[in-house]
């Protein structure tokens, strides 16, 4: 049964530029990797080594501090800074670099106490969490804290391979070349949620891929190809698409039963499990118009975006825009020495031509709702839009702002070329803002409530200490008693 998600848009694919040209090793490694400690969903990891220290392919680098994943080498060297370094996201964040000695000498592998399909759903968990896999579609969310959250709750384990982004063939490359990393890596999540069915989307603009996911797929194993239509790698409209199900707003998959992993994190889990590696590398398309050799490599993680557009050839003179993932949701960046995180799955260099700077000047809505239309999640765009540039934070809550998934469809479908998304972003800050403050202010009327409260009893107990004071007193004796007493 074809089930279809409301809104959404037909951007150009631009898939041409690399979605032929197999994956290929970085043909010179990179000097040295930038290791930054943020590279999931959760507080950043605290190093664990020092300047000086020499470290192997796959050693632990930093741990979590709070929810997170640990983070491993993914060269061998010596350890030549702990500090601050330029992030993907933005600003700076603590890194351990490593100058590389080129031996790619390998660690200790992960123990696995049985074989793949013998281990415990305790096993599989810790195993995942020692590799320090998170979600690599580019959410980032630790993939052992999902599978624990997912325990008992879930009947449907979905593996996404929708790979929607215009420009990306990183997750197409990996099902085409590797389908049994994908398939027997989203097995072992699948027996680990104690379930027997595993589903594999894949938009139908990868038919190949579905070819060999489907050879190698055993009978618990369904491949599903999917209408082409942006965003249907979001996780929401992902459900929908394939079981018909919806996300309830504020909701998480395991509310309606279903589990997503992206094809790249089940690859992971394979190595993990089958070989004891921990996540040290992944594929990353670097493409655009504005990169001279377009193409897909295994990058060790920590190398820097720079060496990863001299490995494409270079620039192809002054680049119109750089992001860190699609034209849709990646993130636009300003200094190529941040380094690939587990998340990232493509750079792309757009040329002056294929990128547009929004006009400058006074964007006018013209009320045609196209944005509305085009949000898959059901949401009013042109509001948020409007409340935010009149300062009127306090309703964006109500808007539902905090469901907005950031898929840039409004934004693609907008006439007037008004930049939604990022109004909607900002417009995010100040909704957790106002949050945060609210919540700060019910603590602060708690405390002083609870205060007055104590302080009303402590004044109580003392009135009445007072009273029985005055009650133990011994009376006065009356002349009447004093004669009496001497007679
Ligand atoms: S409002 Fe958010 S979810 Fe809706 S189309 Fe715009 S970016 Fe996508
Ligand atoms: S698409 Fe643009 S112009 Fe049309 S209603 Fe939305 S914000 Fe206004």
């Amino acid at each position: 049964m074809i089930h279809r998600f409301f809104g959404g848009v037909h951007p150009q694919g631009h898939k041409e530029y690399t979605e032929a040209l197999a994956v290929a090793p970085l043909p010179q490694p990179p000097e040295q990797v930038v290791l930054s400690m943020s590279q999931h969903v959760g507080a950043p990891c605290a190093p664990t080594v020092s300047v000086g220290d020499s470290v192997t392919v796959g050693q632990v680098v930093g741990e979590p501090t709070g929810l997170g994943a640990p983070i491993h080498s993914s060269v061998s060297g010596k350890v030549v800074a702990v500090e601050p370094r330029p992030h993907v996201g933005g600003s700076p964040v603590m890194a351990v670099v490593v100058e590389n000695d080129k031996l790619d000498t390998p660690a200790e592998p992960i123990p696995r106490p049985a074989k793949p399909d013998k281990l415990t759903t305790e096993q599989v968990i810790e195993i995942v969490r020692a590799a320090g896999i998170t979600g690599m579609g580019g959410a980032g969310f630790p993939t052992h804290v999902k599978l624990s959250s997912a325990l008992g709750k879930v009947d449907t384990v979905i593996l996404n391979g929708a790979e929607c982004e215009p420009y990306l063939t990183a997750d197409h490359r990996l099902m085409l070349e590797q389908p049994e990393r994908v398939i027997e890596g989203g097995r072992v999540l699948m027996r680990a949620l104690g379930l027997t069915k595993l589903v594999i989307g894949v938009e139908a603009n990868k038919l190949d891929a579905v070819e060999a996911l489907k050879a190698k797929a055993p009978a618990d194993v369904e491949v599903r190809p999917l209408r082409v239509r942006y965003p249907q790698g979001a996780e929401k409209q992902l459900i929908q698409n394939i079981t018909g199900r919806q996300v309830p707003p504020g909701g998480l998959p395991a509310n309606v039963g279903c589990a997503v992993f992206n094809v790249a994190t089940a690859a992971a889990v394979y190595d993990a499990v089958f070989d004891g590696k921990p996540l040290t590398h992944r594929i990353v398309t670097v493409t655009g118009k504005g990169i001279v050799r377009p193409g897909n490599f295994l990058v060790p993680l920590g190398t820097p975006m720079e060496h990863l557009v001299e490995t494409a050839g270079g620039l192809k003179g002054a680049p119109g825009r750089v992001l860190c993932g699609g034209p849709m949701m990646g993130i636009a960046q300003y200094d190529l020495t941040a380094s690939t995180i587990k998340g990232n799955n493509g750079l792309l260099v757009m040329s002056t031509r294929e990128y547009a700077p929004t006009p400058k000047g006074v964007l006018t809505c013209i009320h045609c709702g196209r944005c509305v239309s085009a949000c898959p999640m059901h949401l009013v765009p042109l509001a948020f839009n409007q409340r935010f540039t009149a300062g009127h934070f306090e309703q964006l809550e109500g808007l539902r702002i905090l469901d907005c998934i950031e898929c840039g469809s409004c934004a693609y479908s907008c006439p007037a070329h008004i930049p939604l998304v990022q109004a909607i972003r900002a417009g995010k800050n100040e909704v957790r803002k106002l949050q945060t403050a609210a919540k700060a202010a019910a603590a602060k009327a708690e405390a002083e409530a609870k205060a007055a409260e104590e302080a009303a009893k402590a004044e109580e107990a003392a009135k009445a200490e007072e009273t029985k004071a005055e009650a133990d007193v011994p009376a006065e004796p009356t002349k009447e008693k004093e004669e009496a007493t001497s007679k």
